[in-house]
Formats: C-alpha cells, sequence, structure tokens
C-alpha cells in the first residue's frame, strides 16, 4: 500500500482511540461534525497524490515503487524545495491552512535520524535502525503523523525535576518504568495538531535536559489507539459556520488536544530515547531545524492571500489610488515577498548531516519565521484598515436573499461605481474570515507560538550567526587590530 486513498486515510481513524470532546468520548473520530471537518481538511495530502495536476510534486517513483513526496530524506537544496513546493501547494488547496499530517511527522523523522545516528556513534546505542525501521514503516503504509513535543510544562522557570521536587512530576512526559521489552511513559503533552486524525504519533522532548532529568529525556512513536493515550480536542473554532459567511473556516480546520499518557506501554523498537539526557536538546532542536522550514513555507498562501484581500477591497472601496494604501498594499507585497525569497534562501544554503540530510540553513529560517511572526498582526491591522469595519459588522449571506431586506443589504454593502455589492461583501466575508473570526485569531496565536515562541527565533539566529568574521570587520574598520 505505497499510496493510500482519502478513503482509505478515513477508513483507518475507525480504531479504538480515545479522543474527548467537550467532555465527551467521541465514538467515530470520522461521523463527528467538528473533526470530520478537520479529516476534510487533512484528506488534501491524500486527494493531491491522485490529481494528476499535483501526481509529480505529491509522489516520488523510486526502487521502493510510488511513496509520498514527504517521506522522502531530503538530500539537497533541490530536495528541500521540491519539500517546500508541495507543503505551499498543499496549503493553499487547504484553503491558507497547513494540511500538516505528514508534514510534521516526517520533520521529527529526519531529527529523529540524524540525532540517532550521533547518539549511536557517541554512545554506542543503537536508535538509527530502529529510527528507520519506523521510517520505512510510515512511508510503506502511507501513514498520518502527529507529534507532540511541547510539554505542558508548569511554572516555566523550572525544569522537569525541579518540578517534581515541587511536586508536580508529571508536567513533562517521563519513564516510569523499564521492562525488558520496553518503557511506560506517564505525564502529558500540549496543543498537539491532527492527533485526532492521524495514524500514529511521535513524541520528542521540548528541551535540554540535566542528568536529574534523565527519566525525561524519552522519544517514541505509537499509534494513536495505544492503551492509555487519551486525547481531549479543543473546541477553538468548533462552532458551526456557512460557507458564504466564512468561506474558508467553513470547510478547513486542523484539531489540537491534550495528549495524556496514562501510563503508556512503548516497546522497545518504537523508543528512540531512553534517558539519554545529553541528547534531549539535540532532539528538540534538530526537529525544529525541518519543522520551522516547514512553517515558512506554509505561510505563504497566508501571507498571498492577506496581500490579495488587501488588493481586492482596495479596489472594491474605490480607494486603490490613495497614497496610504499604496503604501500600505507596498508594504503588504515587501512582507510576502521577503518571506518567499527566505524560504529559497533557506533551501538553497542547506547543510548536510553526517547521515546525508540536507538540513535548511537554520539561520536564515529562523530569521524568515521571526519576520514572518513579528509582522504579522501588522499586515493584519493593514489588511483591516484598508478593509473598513464592515470586517466585524457585516450583515450575512441569509439576510442578502430575503427579500425583505436583501435590498438594503445590497446598497450597504455597495462600493466602487461598476462593482457588485455582493463580491464585495464576499471579499470582506474572506478578509473577515482571516482576520477577525476565530478562525484569524487562532491563525495569530498560530503565528506567535507555533513552531517555537519568538524568543526562541531569536535565541537561535544569535547562536547560529557568525558573529566572529562581523565582529572582526568592525575590529578592522575601528583601527582596533592594527
Ligand atoms: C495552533 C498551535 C498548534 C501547535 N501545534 C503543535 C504540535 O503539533 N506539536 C507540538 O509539540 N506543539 C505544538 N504547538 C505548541 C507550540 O510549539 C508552543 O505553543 C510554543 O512552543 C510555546 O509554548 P507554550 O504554548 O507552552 O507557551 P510558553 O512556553 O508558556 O510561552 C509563553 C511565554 O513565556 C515565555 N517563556 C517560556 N518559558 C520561559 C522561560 N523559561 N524564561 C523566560 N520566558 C519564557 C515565552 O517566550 C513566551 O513569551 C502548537 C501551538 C499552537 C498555538
Amino acid at each position: 500500500m505505497p499510496i493510500r486513498t482519502p478513503e482509505e486515510y478515513v477508513a483507518s481513524l475507525r480504531d479504538g482511540r480515545r479522543v474527548y470532546y467537550r467532555g465527551e468520548l467521541v465514538p467515530d473520530v470520522t461521523t463527528h461534525p467538528v473533526i470530520a471537518r478537520a479529516i476534510d481538511h487533512a484528506s488534501i495530502d491524500f486527494q493531491m497524490a491522485e490529481d494528476p495536476k499535483f501526481r509529480d510534486l505529491a509522489v516520488v517513483e523510486g526502487a521502493h515503487g510510488p511513496r509520498s513526496r514527504y517521506f522522502e530524506t531530503p538530500r539537497d537544496g533541490k530536495d528541500l524545495l521540491a519539500r517546500s513546493r508541495l507543503i505551499e501547494a498543499s496549503t493553499r488547496l487547504g484553503g491558507t491552512l497547513v494540511v500538516l499530517v505528514k508534514e510534521i511527522g516526517t520533520d521529527a523523522l529526519f531529527a529523529l535520524g540524524n540525532v540517532a545516528h550521533d547518539l549511536d556513534a557517541r554512545a554506542g546505542t543503537a536508535y538509527a535502525d530502529r529510527v528507520r525501521a519506523f521510517h520505512e514503516h510510515c512511508a510503506t503504509n502511507d501513514l498520518a503523523i502527529a507529534v507532540a513535543q511541547t510539554d505542558v510544562k508548569g511554572d516555566r522557570s523550572l525544569g522537569p525535576s525541579e518540578l517534581a521536587a515541587h511536586g508536580n512530576p508529571d508536567a513533562y512526559v517521563r519513564i516510569v518504568d523499564r521492562r525488558p521489552d520496553g518503557i511506560v511513559v506517564r505525564g502529558a503533552k500540549t496543543h498537539t495538531s491532527c492527533t485526532t486524525n492521524v495514524n500514529e504519533l511521535i513524541v520528542l522532548p521540548t528541551r535540554a535536559m540535566a542528568a536529574a532529568d534523565a527519566d525525561y529525556a524519552v522519544s517514541f512513536a505509537i499509534p494513536v489507539d495505544t492503551p492509555g493515550m487519551v486525547l481531549v480536542a479543543s473546541p477553538h473554532g468548533g462552532a458551526e459556520r456557512d460557507r458564504f459567511d466564512h468561506p474558508i473556516s467553513s470547510r478547513h480546520k486542523m484539531m489540537e488536544t491534550l495528549t495524556i499518557f496514562d501510563d503508556v506501554f512503548v516497546p522497545n523498537e518504537r523508543v528512540f530515547m531512553a534517558g539519554e539526557w545529553q541528547a534531549a536538546g539535540p532532539l528538540a532542536l534538530a526537529f525544529v531545524e525541518f519543522h520551522r522550514f516547514t512553517a515558512i513555507s506554509y505561510k505563504l498562501p497566508l501571507v498571498d492571500a492577506l496581500v490579495g484581500a488587501a488588493l481586492l477591497l482596495a479596489d472594491l472601496n474605490g480607494i486603490e489610488r490613495a497614497g496610504h494604501v499604496r503604501d500600505k498594499l507596498s508594504w503588504l507585497i515587501g512582507y510576502a515577498e521577503t518571506l518567499r525569497a527566505l524560504v529559497q534562501a533557506g533551501a538553497s544554503r542547506f547543510r548536510r548531516h553526517a547521515n546525508g540530510t540536507a538540513i535548511p540553513d537554520p539561520l536564515t529560517v529562523n530569521i524568515a519565521k521571526m519576520h514572518f511572526a513579528t509582522n504579522y498582526h501588522g499586515a493584519v491591522a493593514r489588511v483591516q484598515d484598508i478593509a473598513g469595519g464592515s470586517l466585524a459588522t457585516a450583515p450575512s449571506g441569509a439576510d442578502l436573499d430575503n427579500p425583505a431586506i436583501g435590498d438594503w443589504v445590497r446598497l450597504a454593502m455597495s462600493g466602487k461605481v461598476g462593482t457588485d455589492a455582493v463580491d464585495r461583501l464576499r471579499a470582506l466575508n474572506l478578509a473577515a474570515d482571516l482576520t477577525a473570526s476565530d478562525f484569524g485569531g487562532y491563525q495569530e496565536v498560530l503565528a506567535i507560538h507555533a513552531e517555537g515562541s519568538i524568543e526562541a527565533q531569536k535565541l537561535t539566529i544569535l547562536r547560529q550567526y557568525d558573529a566572529n568574521q562581523a565582529r572582526a570587520y568592525a575590529r578592522t574598520l575601528a583601527g582596533l587590530d592594527t
């Protein structure tokens, strides 16, 4: 089964998984009204593989037969660019929302491959073979994968063992039992995307660990229906909505869960780190090296949509020639195109790990992620300014259809002479869904926190930049070294 159909993907989600939504156990995620929207959205990855228009991008024909490009380990900048284009194209089909059910999992597989290689060389462990076997299992079965890295954490100023000393031992996932055939883990991860609708879950440490934290230095993969795993789905964005009024969020959704490990047994062949605390930090970092590149790739349709919505509404409002509007439009275009250029630079400035895997340039990628995140709310503000207050007050499509009030609604929505009032309402609804709905709020929080909060990007930029050459140049210019 090298490539699954969307139907096969959906059928695979009917298992014994324990998912709670608003306090109720969900008997079948595929028929749940909110989770089914997320499953439809995730099916895009499988539809693209079947679609002749996307087949070359989505599927790689190799010695192993056809398989999803996501599982191909990148070897150079060309491979990274192809992966980026696939992520961008699927997100475009996803109405600016990343699909993620293969993107994030393969980011974790590449990171695990690199760190297991280094760990085995240093400590004589044998993790790389296990990672390779699991990677192959996911690729040959075309599996959907979520990644749980972010622990619930508790007091952010304390490490896992310090929290344990304060009576909170489960704020980070930890090993509570070691058996000849595997480990038992306990604790909870949070914000885990897509867990309700994937097959496998990869667990990674979220931070560097000290020797006292050895039981918390743990990484593994398990099927989502493993006994002891409980998913508590977030209801954010779960309200029913009309397609005319919410053109994006009525069709596209991701689910996040609180992901509970209530004494879960993990067999040895699925354990990729168990106590090697020195490797926890490197694994956390190796994952974001790939995952932030995925992030900046999937942000491109979103920034394009903001530019497009601003252009549309400038025209429909009849203000496209106004100086302040042209100023905002040029800023938005610069914002989007700087991100696009940085994605390409991140791929072409790749470096190669000792095992041959191409890693997108972390300095460029983190600058790109920070550029996107720190300017995102400014971009939203510009779109909202050009659009006007109807973003928050416009009547609905149903009002338009009611003959008693429809003409008044058309009058209220009329814009530039010669344009259609309904077109203007549609454009406003797009901008409102992107910037002023619960989906818009979700995108804002996603911008700030997903793939690591902004401070994490700043730390990486400072760590990755070759400060010595800049300092040496400044010393020469200042005459310090003569
Ligand atoms: C929509 C969405 C989807 C996500 N999907 C996933 C996913 O699929 N898998 C996954 O593993 N994670 C996921 N995340 C989690 C994401 O990576 C985290 O939100 C992010 O790392 C921030 O962690 P946090 O939310 O716990 O916030 P916090 O870490 O609590 O951050 C809040 C603030 O505290 C600061 N802070 C935190 N610790 C310290 C400290 N020690 N010293 C000083 N300041 C500190 C931060 O810089 C920030 O300003 C997702 C997040 C979102 C919003």
